[in-house]
């Protein structure tokens, strides 16, 4: 990616910060996911000299708040800042390090906010217009946001009235959504004629086009708001009828009651808690004025639903207001558990507070979460592949070499063997410090953790084809030698893995006998020589045990059958549906791999593909099924029977074509029942198109696929 950047570190003053969190529930995995990796971003930055702060605050308003605080029958700010508080004492637990944590209903997030909305206004980019906002007769009450349900415009899918949740992303403007109906009581909703104020986002576009052209950071953050400004910007109604939110400014008191959309004040938290770490340190130590609006470098971690707001509203927003712009955008994937979507009312989720109560260090989930999947991909997580991932990676490769050659070296040493690192082992970690520099510079967290781990999993084959134990005695400097590189690659190991596992880090540090925080340390430190004496070092990582991970599974998915049990079970039918993401399929560019879903690390044998009995079919009819959207009814012809099959094309194939159709199916799939009727059997297709698998030559019905 070529950018007109100058490569971190640079000599401007950095921040780092990650898309607010809705004072409104429990925190899970999912949040985690992207506080941890800016965090570790932002530490990464740090131990490449670059100047940084992480700042974040809570999101108080908007009506995802407003709404549960209603159904809680509590006040909205009281509601919020309960959440606040809760979110101020979590994130610490896991190491999340912010240096300024605000809230957006704090006096520095409100007066910022006004203060750049009455220059935007003075610029000219701000206009009233007459326009239709949902209504509830019954409520007597006006319906902004995710007070009101209905469908997409642009997609079809069941949207919000502020954002295509399940379909195409985009955000929705007032009066867009259709067949409105209140969330409130559930009736349809009316529209009425009420006045607005808009920015003019549409005036952006050109600006918005370079300010793409030079965005660093994940691939998704670029392509789909390039495809949004090819379609037409929309300028933004950043007005709502409702109490709970920032005034506009030099409108309160006309009994109006318009407050500013969520997303004017919530990026401006990003600008106010800046300014707020900056008043506590003082300007001399960080600028928060020269980071936002002089040369400093601006970086944002998103998740990917947020694209929008990000790329487009938000850049021209600081652009009308005369700030700086942002310089990454890194947009995170979901997290899916157990290869599920994460469900928060279906329970299907690992929350927070779970996880420590489990006795679980953070620095595991850290580790697990950056490096399982680069930030743009999505993350599966389950009980299972944290154990393969911590027992394998952490407690067999890191730890098993940390400790080995830091034990050798007391017990035959007392420390750091008293003779310099060898040429290959100095040239080897100089490698490892050059991949993490570059990986940082690729916003790759997951490329800083591989860095770490591969030069420890080379300290281990070192140790291994040197055999020091068996020199002591008869060649007592080679083994010194050894030892003391061993020393060497350990300390640098440490180094490396801080950004994403900074306790464990700083535990090693110590075992060594060095000074200080880990923490505080540039990559360069990782070629410093330890202190020449240590103390008999302890394990740092316990494998996790087979019968804890049973443990931990069964009780979630315990915990799953009990919500599904309280909810309508009618929509399990697409519940596996995914891979909601849009750049891909819009642009049909294939070269973007980036928005693919990662490919499989782990390798299966022949006999685990021989498991799969696949074969040629051929469609003999195909129906829909009623009440269902999504799915079909299809018998398949497979030369020795013909199979009942449900597949999940009826939107994306004239089902009337698909009869005498050749397809490729999945004969041993176990028996499901879907809507009242049983598939036996899996047709294969490719991606969200449903594109059906066939076979090219003439193979006859019946043939198994090998
Ligand atoms: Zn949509």
């Amino acid at each position: 990616m070529s950018t007109h950047n100058d490569d971190f570190p640079t000599d401007n003053p950095a921040v780092v910060t990650c898309g607010l969190p809705y004072a409104n529930g429990d925190l899970h995995i999912g949040h985690l996911r992207g506080y941890i990796g800016a965090d570790a971003f932002n530490r990464a930055l740090q131990t490449l000299g670059q100047e940084t702060a992480y700042v974040c605050g809570s999101d108080m308003h908007g009506t995802p708040v407003a709404v549960n605080a209603e159904q809680q029958g509590v006040d909205p700010a009281d509601f919020a800042l309960d959440w606040h508080e809760q979110y101020e004492e979590t994130f610490p637990k896991f190491n999340v390090d912010f240096d300024n944590y605000g809230h957006t209903h704090d006096e520095t997030n409100t007066e910022l906010t006004q203060e750049i909305v009455r220059k935007l206004d003075d610029e000219g980019y701000i206009y009233e217009k007459e326009i239709q906002v949902a209504y509830d007769p019954d409520a007597d009450q006006y319906l902004p946001d995710r007070y009101v349900e209905g469908t997409c415009p642009y997609c079809g899918e069941k949207a919000r009235g502020d954002e295509c949740d399940e379909g195409c992303q985009r955000h929705l403007e007032p009066g867009e959504v259709e067949d409105p109906t209140s969330t409130i009581t559930g009736n349809p909703a009316e529209y009425r004629e009420r006045t607005h104020k808009f920015f003019e986002v549409s005036e952006f576009a050109d600006f918005l086009t370079e300010f793409l052209d030079g965005l660093e950071g994940t691939s998704n953050a670029r392509n789909q708001p390039r495809q949004w400004i090819e379609d037409g910007l929309q300028d933004w109604c950043i007005t709502r009828d409702m109490d709970w939110g920032i005034d506009y400014p030099g409108e309160d008191g006309d009994g109006d009651d318009l407050v500013l959309y969520v997303w004017v004040d919530a990026p401006i938290e990003y600008i106010a808690s800046t300014k707020q770490y900056s008043e506590r340190v003082g300007t001399d130590e960080y600028d928060w004025e020269q980071v936002w609006k002089g040369d400093g470098e601006i970086m944002h971690v998103i998740g990917r639903d947020i694209i929008q707001h990000h790329t487009i509203f938000w850049p021209a927003m600081l652009e009308g207001a005369g700030y700086n712009k942002p310089r990454g955008i890194a947009a995170t994937g979901f997290i899916t558990i157990n290869g599920k979507g994460l469900s928060t009312s279906r329970n299907r989720a690992i929350w927070a507070k779970e996880y420590l109560d489990e006795g679980f260090h953070p620095d595991l989930l850290r580790y697990y979460l950056t490096t399982t999947g680069g930030l743009q991909q999505d993350v599966d997580f389950s009980w299972d592949a944290f154990q393969e991932k911590v027992n394998g990676e952490l407690v067999g490769t890191v730890g098993n070499f940390w400790y080995r050659s830091l034990l050798f070296a007391y017990r035959n040493y007392e420390g750091t063997p008293d003779t310099d690192v060898s040429a290959e082992v100095e040239e080897r970690i100089e490698g490892a410090i050059g991949d993490v520099r570059e990986n940082v510079n690729d916003y790759s967290m997951r490329g800083v953790g591989q860095a770490a781990t591969q030069l420890a999993q080379f300290g281990n084959e070192y140790i291994q084809r040197n055999e020091p134990w068996k020199l002591t005695d008869e060649e007592p400097e080679e083994a010194a030698q050894v030892i003391r590189d061993c020393v060497q690659i350990a300390k640098a190991v440490g180094v490396l893995l801080e950004p994403i596992a900074p306790d464990k880090a700083q535990d090693l540090w110590e075992q060594l006998g060095e000074d200080g925080a880990i923490a505080d340390a540039h990559l360069e430190d990782a070629l410093e020589a330890p202190p020449r004496n240590f103390d008999e070092p302890g394990e740092l990582f316990g494998k996790i045990e087979d019968d804890r991970v049973d443990e931990l599974t069964e009780k979630l998915e315990e915990r799953v059958a009990a919500a599904s049990d309280d909810g309508e079970e009618s929509d399990d039918g697409d519940a596996e549906t995914e891979s909601d993401d849009t750049a891909a399929s819009e642009s049909e560019n294939m070269a973007e791999t980036d928005d693919l879903e990662p490919l499989l690390e782990d390798r299966i044998g022949f006999e685990d593909f021989q498991e799969l009995d696949i074969r040629v079919g051929r469609i003999e009819s195909a129906e829909g099924i009623e009440g269902a959207d999504d799915l079909a009814k299809l018998e398949v012809d497979i030369g020795f029977e013909t199979r009942q099959v449900v597949a999940g094309i009826k939107q994306l194939h004239d089902l009337d074509e698909l009869p005498g159709t050749k397809c490729v199916l999945l004969a041993n799939m176990e028996p499901a029942e879907l809507f009242g009727v049983e598939s036996n059997g899996m047709i294969l297709a490719a991606g969200e198109e449903a594109d059906l698998l066939t076979t090219h030559g003439d193979a006859s019905l019946g043939e198994k696929i090998k």
